[in-house]
């Protein structure tokens, strides 16, 4: 848990989202500022920064979050999606908390 960061804070219900998915590991909401008709965020409860950032401790985390994601587009009838996750500012990384878009196509 980082004091800082906004997705930890949404974990903690201090800010308000949308959640489409919570398990004791993983949480899923929507994107705030959709970029496409489906715009859902999945992270890990863990604050962890970045994908660089994993160790072999977290690959049951990481297992976890890709799980969620495959719920999250079961529950809203998405057949077709696309899953992302940008690693670092050059990548476009905004967020520094490990985070999945799912996105519809459309
Ligand atoms: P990225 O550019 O991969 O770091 O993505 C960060 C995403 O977080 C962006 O698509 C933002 O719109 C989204 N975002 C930022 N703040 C919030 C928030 N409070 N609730 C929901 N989504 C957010």
């Amino acid at each position: 848990m980082s004091n800082e960061c906004v997705f930890c804070k949404i974990i903690n219900k201090q800010i308000p989202s949308k959640i489409e998915f919570e398990s004791e590991t993983c949480l899923a909401f929507h994107d705030i500022n959709p970029r496409a008709k489906i715009h859902v965020l999945v992270i890990p409860k863990k604050h962890i920064p970045t994908v660089n950032d994993l160790t072999d401790d977290d690959s049951d985390n990481m297992g976890a979050l890709i799980m969620a994601a495959r719920s999250v587009a079961k529950k809203l009838n998405m057949d077709s999606y696309r899953l992302l996750i940008s690693v670092g500012k050059q990548a476009g990384q905004e967020v520094f908390h490990i985070h999945m878009h799912v996105m519809s196509p459309d």
